[in-house]
């Protein structure tokens, strides 16, 4: 049986995620004389939909987002920008940490001396098997494993995703991972 689903995005509004190529502006429909950005969709659970975006003037970005094109505006913009991608870079590295490549899971103790100094000390546990890692990681976010979903690559790496989240699995399958199957 073939059965097609709809799912209906309720779109809350749009926000400014990279820089974009020159060429019409979407929002106006003209060449703006200014810079192009990508707008990306947010949607109702205020999740950023970067597949689906649409490239504005930064004028029109700015007036959007901060109510004029003024310069300040427009740099506020660029701002925006950056700081979105810091975030996003800093969550990827963040998703990048929680792949089980062995049996292993390292872990991290930071201890104050009086004086004032830190100390790091690094304790491993062998859990026997990648999945008891992958576990163990992802327990350590503080997410329930309960509900979420393993995913593992050609190399048997494995990672769990949260169940309500299908963009940690975006982003795991463009990197070699697939849903995990018994
Ligand atoms: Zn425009």
């Amino acid at each position: 049986m073939n059965a097609t689903t709809y799912t209906l995005i309720d779109i809350k509004g749009f926000r400014p995620v990279a820089a974009a190529d020159s060429g019409e502006c979407d929002r106006c429909g003209t060449i703006c004389p200014k810079e192009r950005v990508l707008m990306a969709a947010v949607d109702a659970d205020g999740v950023v939909r970067k597949d689906m975006t649409e490239s504005w003037g930064k004028c029109c970005a700015a007036a959007y987002c901060y109510g004029s094109k003024s310069k300040a505006n427009r740099d506020r913009v660029s701002s925006a920008v950056a700081e979105f991608q810091r975030n996003e870079q800093a969550q990827h590295d963040q998703w990048m940490r929680r792949i089980a490549t062995d049996s292993t899971f390292v872990y991290t103790n930071v201890r104050y001396t009086a004086s004032g100094y830190a100390i790091k000390d690094e304790s491993v546990i062998d859990l026997g098997c990648v999945l008891g890692a992958c576990n163990r990681k992802y327990s350590a976010t503080g997410l329930p494993v309960q509900g979420s979903i393993a995913m593992i690559n050609d190399q048997g790496h494995m990672v769990r995703t949260a169940g309500d989240r299908p963009q940690e699995r975006e982003f795991y399958a463009s990197k070699g991972f697939k849903v995990w199957t018994r």
